[in-house]
């Protein structure tokens, strides 16, 4: 399948977040014309002539807005953080996979002196985060199965998303501090705003108003 620059391509992170935007894309007049669950396929047309999703890794989506080559996409709080939000905006909270980023430790953890080791894969928030409380800490950049790291004593603690709390108690960890909410955004490049304005406006528009009845 070729790519059509002049076509408006909304890049949507595959997995679990996926499952909560096509409802609300669906509500906005965008369906896919396949079931993208059931394909190998990365490029989708959907029932909206001109206007087609690309399906890839949550972590790459901000990537492809920041060049412009996807006009809009879907992504996590905590991916927008981690990347660095240049070259592109935040258009809408779609107010779905919310869950928080927050520290962990082991629940019988003695009180770390010196140093606090932490392992995460947000090394950048948690960079942020530690610092602007005036706590230097060692970050261990680990890529998954974080909570693994202080089991093993690699690290003190973790920062880590949080939705129902089960993977951190099935791990003998607890959630500590509260780093921040997150829920999938809408990010637009700046590019295709200034080019294609008009025909990306009525979809923030309709996705806007999906957003506002599903809450
Ligand atoms: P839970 O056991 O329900 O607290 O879920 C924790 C794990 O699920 C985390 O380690 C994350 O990897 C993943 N997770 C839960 N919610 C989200 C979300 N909204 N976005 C990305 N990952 C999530």
């Amino acid at each position: 399948m070729q790519h059509n620059p002049d076509n408006i391509t909304i890049a949507l992170s595959k997995g679990r977040i996926l499952k909560e935007t096509l409802p609300l894309f669906a509500a906005a007049g965008i369906e896919p014309l396949e079931d993208i669950s059931e394909s190998r396929k990365l490029i989708f047309e959907t029932t909206q002539p001109g206007v087609q999703f690309i399906v890839i890794r949550a972590t790459d989506v901000p990537t492809y807005v920041e060049y412009g080559v996807a006009d809009l996409g879907v992504s996590g709080k905590d991916v927008l953080m981690e990347h660095g939000a240049e070259e592109m905006y935040e258009l809408l909270d779609l107010n779905i996979a919310r869950c928080r980023l927050m520290t962990a430790r082991l629940v019988d953890a003695p009180a770390v002196r010196g140093r606090l080791k932490v392992a995460t894969k947000f090394v950048r928030i948690a960079k942020q985060y530690f610092s602007e409380q005036g706590r230097q800490v060692d970050l261990i950049k680990l890529y998954g199965g974080m909570e693994l790291a202080p089991i093993m004593k690699l690290a003190d603690c973790i920062v880590d998303i949080v939705d129902t709390g089960n993977t951190l108690k099935a791990n003998g960890l607890i959630a500590e501090e509260h780093i921040a909410d997150i829920s999938s955004r809408l990010i637009a490049s700046r590019l295709a705003l200034k080019l294609k304005d008009e025909r990306i406006q009525p979809i923030v528009d309709r996705l806007s108003n999906a957003v506002t009845q599903s809450n």
